[in-house]
C-alpha cells in the first residue's frame, strides 16, 4: 500500500478484502453498478460505514445511481496488490498447516504460500499440494532466494517464539500466527493474530451470553 492509503483507518482497512471479493463475484456475474444498501446486505456492514469507508478512498456513490463496479474493483485490486501474487511461506506442516496447503487462497485473492518449512525430518523434502518442505534451517537462505517477507506460523506453541525470531531476521514484514503464543518483534513486523481455540470459545460464550 502506498503513503496516501496508510491514512485509512485500520478499521476501513480490515473491511478492503471483504468489499473485493464481493465486487468481484458482481463483475464477473457483469452487473456494472451496486448500491450502498445491496452492498451492506451482502457483505454485512450497515451502509452509513460502507459510505464512510467508500470515502476515503474518493469513490462517491451517486444518489439514485450507486458505485461504478469496475471502478472500484480496478481501485481495491490496486490497493490490495491483487495486479502481482504475494508468495507467503508456511511453517509448521502439521494438520493446520497442511490444511493450508491444500487450501487454494488464489481462489479468492492473489496470495500463494511458495514454500514450506518444518523439523520433522520425514516431512523435509516432500512436497504437499505441489509446496517444497525445507527444512527450518534454512528459511533464511530461502526466503531471501525467493523474497518472501509473508509467514503463516503453525508450529506448536512452545516453538513460536524462537521461530518468529528467526523469521525476524530472515526480513519478513507480517506473520498470521495460529499459535496460542503472544510474539514479542520488532514493532516494524505486524503479527496478526488467530487462535482458533480462543474465537471458538468466544463464539460459544457469546451465543450463550448474549443471544
Ligand atoms: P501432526 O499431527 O503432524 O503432529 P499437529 O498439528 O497436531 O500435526 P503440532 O505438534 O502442532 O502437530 O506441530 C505442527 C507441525 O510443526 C508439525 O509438523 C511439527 O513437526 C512442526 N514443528 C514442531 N516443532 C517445530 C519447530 N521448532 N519448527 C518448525 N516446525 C516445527
Amino acid at each position: 500500500m502506498n503513503q496516501d492509503q496508510l491514512k485509512i483507518p485500520h478499521a476501513t482497512a480490515k473491511r478492503l478484502p471483504l468489499y473485493y471479493r464481493f465486487l468481484k463475484n458482481l463483475s464477473s456475474s457483469g452487473k456494472q453498478r451496486v448500491s450502498s444498501a445491496e452492498l451492506s446486505e451482502a457483505v454485512k456492514v450497515d451502509s452509513a460505514t460502507i459510505r464512510r469507508d467508500f470515502s476515503y478512498f474518493g469513490a462517491l456513490g451517486k444518489k439514485g445511481y450507486g458505485y461504478n463496479v469496475n471502478y472500484l474493483l480496478s481501485f481495491f485490486r490496486k490497493t490490495l496488490n491483487q495486479d502481482e501474487t504475494t508468495t507467503v511461506a508456511l511453517i509448521g506442516v502439521g494438520n493446520l498447516g497442511t490444511a493450508f496447503l491444500h487450501y487454494n487462497f488464489t481462489k479468492n485473492n492473489n496470495t500463494k504460500i511458495e514454500v514450506a518449512f518444518d523439523v520433522d525430518e520425514s516431512k523435509i523434502g516432500t512436497e504437499i499440494a505441489g509446496v517444497p518442505i525445507y527444512h527450518t534451517n534454512d528459511i533464511e537462505s530461502e526466503l531471501e532466494k525467493r523474497g518472501i517477507d509473508v509467514a503463516i506460523l503453525t508450529v506448536p506453541v512452545g516453538a513460536a517464539q524462537p521461530i518468529a525470531d528467526q523469521l525476524e531476521r530472515a526480513g519478513v514484514k507480517g506473520i498470521l500466527n495460529f499459535t496460542p503464543a503472544r510474539l514479542t518483534l520488532s514493532s516494524e513486523i505486524r503479527v496478526h493474530h488467530i487462535d482458533l481455540a480462543v474465537e471458538l470459545q468466544s463464539l460459544v460464550y457469546f451465543m450463550k451470553n448474549y443471544s
